[in-house]
């Protein structure tokens, strides 16, 4: 277990941000992305490697500034607020949560859900 939080943890969620149907604004969102939400991100793939999760960038309308949101790639349709400050501790409860760990461990023994 000494395996640090690697540039390979964050390159994951980087190809998800990349694959995401955004229209044409990627660098925008990129640079949207503040630095403590990377480390944040980071972190907890770290303590939850098995788990998928995303960031994306919802824009209610184009008259609004886009917001980002923490999305998990195994309860699809669900989109968690960041926070409380500079935390993902409303996702993290997510990632606690009984069903969400039977998703991911119903993927994990590749058992369809
Ligand atoms: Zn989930």
């Amino acid at each position: 277990m000494s395996n640090p939080p690697s540039s390979h943890a964050f390159s994951h969620v980087c190809s998800y941000l990349l694959g995401i149907d955004l229209p044409p604004a990627t660098s925008f969102f990129q640079e949207s992305i503040p630095a403590w939400l990377s480390a944040a991100v980071m972190s907890l793939q770290a303590i939850y490697p098995d788990d998928k999760f995303g960031v994306i960038l919802r824009k209610a309308s184009p008259e609004v500034t886009p917001e980002l949101r923490m999305k998990c790639l195994d309860c699809p349709g669900k989109l968690y607020y960041l926070g409380p400050g500079n935390s993902l501790s409303n996702y993290e409860v997510h990632l606690r949560n009984r069903q969400h760990r039977f998703r991911v461990s119903s993927r994990i023994k590749g058992t369809a859900y």
